[in-house]
This record gives C-alpha cells, structure tokens and sequence, in this order.
C-alpha cells in the first residue's frame, strides 16, 4: 500500500547515474596511517557523560581492554572534585597496565589547543584549564576532546565510518551532539568549538532551548525531544498512550526513552510514530548538513539510535524528501554507529595515542641520559 503523501521511491535515472559517477575514496589502511602506526601503546579515554565517567584502556587497534567507572559529580560540585575523579579513574587503570597518554572526552566546548574546558552544561566548568591540571597531577601527557568529535574519531576509526573521505557523526543523546572527520581528520573549527550541530536553527519561535535560543533542532531530533513528546502524549490521557503508560506503570514522568525504545521494538503503534517523528526532524537536519558539508556518510550514534531502523528508515526518507536538488546530485548513506557506548572513550583514547608516542620517546631519551651520566 502506497502512502499518499510520501514521495515515491523510485529514483531518477540521473540520481543513480550521478551516484555511479563517484569514485569511492579509499583512506588508507590503518597500519598505513603514518601518524597513527606502531608503536601499538595502549592509551586511556575517559569519557566524562551527564550520569558517568566512563574510563577504559584502549589498544591501538580500537579494543576496549579494561575499563573503570565512576559517577559523574554533579553542576554543584567545584571543578576539583571532577579532577579528582578522573585521576581516581585513570589510577586505577594505571595500576594494572603501563599507560602512555590519557584522552579526555568531556561533553562541552573545548579549545582549539585541546587543553580547556571552555564551558559545559552539565558540569560546573568554565573556562577550565582541565588538560594541564591533570597531566601534572598524573605526570601523563593529557589531551581534552568534545566528546562527539571523540566519537566521531572512533566511528572513523574503527566503526561504521571507516574508510570515508568526509564523514559526518550526529549523536542523539540527552541532546545531539556532532563531529566531522574530513580527510583523516577532525575539523574543530577556528575556535575548537565547531560541530555543535544540536543548536541550528529549525523552528522558528519553536521549543525553548538550555542553550538560550528557540526551535534548535535538538528540541526535535534528540533523546529529550522523544521522551518529552512522549510525557506530552501520555498526559493527554490519549488511549492511544495506553501501552506506553503501562510499561511506566501509570506514571508519564517514569517514560524514559530506553522504555519507549523497547515499547517500539515491541510494536507499541505509539512508540513507533515517536520514533517516526524524530526521524523525520532528524532527516530534515542531516539534509541541511549536507548542504554545509556535502559528506560520503552520516553516522548516527548516541542512545536514541538503539531503535536502529524504526529511527533511520523515517530519516532517510526525510533526508531525501527534503535534500536540495534531490535527484540530480549523489546522496549519502545514513547509517547506524558501530560502536555504542564505547565510541566516546576509543576515541579519546586514540587521539591521546600520538602523544603517547612522543611521550615514551622523551622518557626514552631521559633514561639514556641517566644511564650514560650513571656511567661517566
Ligand atoms: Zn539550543
């Protein structure tokens, strides 16, 4: 049965002709990668979430191969309890593998020198000179990511992006945060602070914002715009609410979107449609990046993306429906994240690996030094 007001599948000649015409880019191996090759050092990501941090030795080829955990102190606390926290966790590790560098992936803007922490919501720092504080107090070279741009280095890496030229990561997590690798690279902007794709513009006058302004697209697109249209749904005592207030035992405040997300995987008729409409705002929004940075691929990560294709088949037709000169131009793929939860520590720890490198170097040259010194 054909829905009337979607646009039919069927593709023109010249789509498909322009899609045929690019010639897959193909990056190099990962052992070719000249930066990023043997010594295979372990490093540390810590990824520090609104509920956790997250820590985890990470080998050179993306293996997660042990991992600690701490609760993440909340906005009251001062930025010292953080700090101490993330050396809490990275000693940990320390105690049972030799480590070389540690990567920061903290959800906030960070500075083009990977150092500071210019603000985070959901943490009290601002303007934090987090990168040397904890370096001198582990006595590691450290460096601070955003943690979508951690993300989107993993996904690159080792997920479901490997091998793309351009490659665009959108995570729906509480909000959406986003990452671009260009090239083998991340592009972080003049700033450090670019990427912050959660906060364009898509409605006017819309949905309020933390962030100060109205209509941002993570109003829309992101975990907190599922769970609050749920709640919406649920208290309007809609029968149509039925299966999702029951598996929330009569209460909309306990609709969480795990709970819907696993209501949708059922069929729940509800939670599908929810799931439908975030996909469609999501597809909307990847349609206007591909405008800005016509990339090979989106990944679409973070906890919302669970639903995998209850959540992509509505973007991608969104994404098509809406795409500029659709038709004539080649299009992306949209895919799902390979990595999970993980995404975020691998990549923070991998991007700490070239210091790591440079950092064994320095040691290196010291102990000769002592050594021939010891001798004369
Ligand atoms: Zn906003």
């Amino acid at each position: 049965m054909s829905d009337p007001w979607s646009e039919p599948a069927v593709r023109s000649d010249r789509a498909e002709r322009a899609n045929r015409s690019v010639t897959p880019f193909r990056a190099p191996r990962r052992d070719q990668w000249s930066a990023l090759a043997s010594p295979q050092l372990i490093t540390v990501g810590v990824d520090i979430g609104g509920t956790k941090v997250a820590a985890g030795v990470v080998s050179a080829e993306g293996k997660v191969l042990d991992r600690a955990r701490r609760e993440t102190p909340d906005r009251s606390k001062s930025p010292q309890v953080v700090e101490d926290t993330i050396v809490d966790v990275v000693l940990e590790l320390a105690e049972r593998h030799s480590i070389h560098a540690v990567g920061i992936g903290a959800a906030g803007f960070v500075d083009a020198r990977r150092a500071s922490v210019l603000f985070a919501p959901h943490l009290s720092w601002r303007n934090e000179p987090l990168r040397d504080a904890i370096s001198d107090r582990l006595r590691l070279p450290v460096v601070v990511e955003n943690d979508a741009n951690a993300s989107a280095w993993a996904e690159w890496r080792y997920g479901a992006g490997y091998g793309e030229h351009h490659l665009v990561v959108v995570n729906l997590g509480t909000g959406i945060g986003g990452g671009i690798v260009v090239n083998g690279a991340v592009q972080r902007g003049e700033y450090g602070v670019g990427g912050e794709f959660g906060h364009m513009q898509v409605v006017p006058a819309g949905h309020r914002c933390e962030c100060g302004n109205r209509g941002c697209w993570e109003q829309y697109a992101s975990g907190n715009a599922l769970v609050r249209e749920a709640r919406e749904l649920a208290m309007a005592d809609s029968p149509v609410a039925q299966g999702l207030l029951e598996r929330a035992e009569g209460d909309p405040g306990r609709i969480t979107g795990p709970l819907i997300s696993a209501a949708a995987k059922d069929g729940d008729p509800a939670s599908i449609e929810l799931f439908a409409e975030i996909g469609q705002w999501l597809g909307v929004g990847i349609a206007n990046l591909a405008c800005a940075f016509d990339p090979g691929c989106f990944v679409v990560g973070g906890g919302v993306s669970d639903a995998g294709e209850l959540l992509l088949a509505p973007a991608r037709e969104a994404f098509r429906r809406t795409l500029s000169g659709r038709g004539f131009r080649p299009e992306a793929r949209i895919v799902r994240a390979a990595l999970g939860n993980d995404a975020g520590l691998v990549g923070a720890a991998d991007l700490a690996r070239p210091l790591a490198r440079r950092f064994r170097r320095a040691r290196r040259r010291r102990d000769r030094l002592r050594e021939r010194r010891a001798v004369t």
